[in-house]
């Protein structure tokens, strides 16, 4: 589908897609299609568009039933598509649904998956215990092509990761996996700042809970990629039944004209508030992409256009006083969760990487001190002054300046 190839900036993009029809329909606001059920007015033709809609086929002449088609949500998957540069794009009812989605849409090839660590707790989750009936083996990214089986259908990766962003080279990965489509989750990302197609993955996947949807009141996912993998997601979805709901998707494309906006504004704010924790005696060390010395290869410079909005630090003390910081905070609400117009918090070792295995969770570099923040919209200075207390709240003064100077030590012996 050759009119999804962007053929304005992003920002024009981002406003028009999936509207294009609208004047031609004599309205301005997309309508939204409630419909469980379809009239059927030509019976051969409900016939036809019935076994197009169960193959996978994005629309037809009838939408039959609202679990085959349903246009409000086919309105927010032409925007992301547009968005993504790519052929089409699949909504669900979440961001792991439509991970299950793939899983599922390709195990028919083989139960073989290879997947990079860290990545979201509940996909690790999913494949570490083939709960979807798939086998996994773990790889570092540099070792793809090692970790390769004949049955192997899918790679999954996550970059930026959540919750250490670290990095992983797309094309590099793509180029080991040879035949075997890759698949990135890019929720951290947005369509705004990585469009993985572009470097060869197959599937572009976000759990539109996060920035897409970008004001908290909706759960939902999204994958873009190629027409080809699109109707073997979509005959997945038909059924398994994790849709969209139109509200939903009504709400997602309402947000999309700003997203560019807002993910760009954030961005600006975390790279300041990463600066600025770099330089605080209470923290350890900060995890965000846009600081050299978490991306020593300028993976950001080939296959982004900014660093994001969310970091992750450690404060400077133990698990116990954890809790201190999260409570101290009076602007900064502590939830799991990111990609809100406000700021959020979360400890990833307690809350959403608590299912990872904790030898591997550890490895990935997910700590104890680690503390993960998504920035949102608020001035950087107010969020600074609540970030600032809080830190000094949990790190007492006196431990400060005696455990800083052997943080660094342990930085410098480990070459950082
Ligand atoms: C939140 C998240 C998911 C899961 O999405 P849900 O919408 O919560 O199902 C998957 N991957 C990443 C990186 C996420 O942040």
């Amino acid at each position: 589908m050759s009119e999804n190839r962007r053929k304005f900036h992003l920002t024009t993009t981002a406003v028009h897609a999936g509207r294009h029809d609208l004047a031609r329909l004599g309205t301005h606001a997309p309508p939204i299609d409630l419909s469980t059920t379809y009239p059927i007015r030509d019976f051969a033709e409900a016939v036809t568009s019935l076994e197009a809609l169960s193959a996978g086929e994005a629309c037809a002449p009838n939408p039959i039933y609202a679990r085959m088609h349903n246009p409000t949500v086919a309105r927010f998957e032409q925007a992301v598509a547009e968005l993504e540069n790519a052929e089409a794009a699949v909504a669900f009812s979440s961001g792991m649904a439509a991970i299950s989605a793939c899983l599922l849409a390709f195990r028919t090839d083989g139960s073989h998956v290879v997947a990079t660590r860290p990545l979201y707790g509940t996909t690790d989750h999913i494949l570490q215990d083939g709960l979807l009936g798939t086998q996994v083996t773990w790889a570092p990214p540099t070792d793809i092509a090692g970790a390769l089986r004949d049955d192997t259908s899918l790679v999954i990766i996550e970059t930026p990761a959540n919750p250490t962003l670290d990095l992983v080279d797309i094309a590099d990965v793509v180029l080991q996996a040879g035949d075997v489509p890759v698949l990135v989750d890019s929720t951290f990302a947005t369509p705004i700042l990585q469009n993985p197609l572009r470097h060869g993955a197959a599937i572009s996947l976000h759990s539109a809970t996060k920035f897409l949807g970008g004001h908290g009141d909706v759960i939902a996912g999204v994958a873009a990629t190629s027409d080809d993998i699109a109707r073997r997601l979509r005959r997945t979805r038909v059924a398994t039944g994790a849709l969209l709901h139109p509200l939903a998707a009504f709400l997602l494309h309402r947000g999309m004209p700003t997203l560019p906006l807002r993910v760009l504004h954030a961005q600006k704010t975390a790279w300041e508030i990463a600066r600025r924790l770099k330089a605080h005696t209470g923290v350890r060390r900060v995890f965000y992409p846009g600081l050299r010395e978490c991306d020593p290869t300028g993976i950001v410079e080939r296959q982004m256009s900014g660093p994001g909005a969310i970091l992750s630090f450690e404060i400077d003390a133990d698990l116990s006083r954890i809790g201190c910081f999260m409570e101290a905070l009076n602007l900064i609400t502590p939830a799991v969760s990111l990609g809100s117009t406000d700021t959020l918090v979360q400890h990833p070792a307690g809350l959403t990487h608590h299912i990872v295995d904790e030898a591997a969770r550890v490895s990935s570099g997910v700590t104890d001190g680690l503390v993960r923040l998504s920035v949102g919209l608020e001035h950087v200075d107010d969020l600074w002054m609540d970030l600032d207390q809080a830190i000094r709240r949990a790190v007492p003064l006196s431990d400060r300046s005696s455990r800083r100077r052997k943080s660094q030590q342990r930085l410098e012996a480990a070459g950082c």
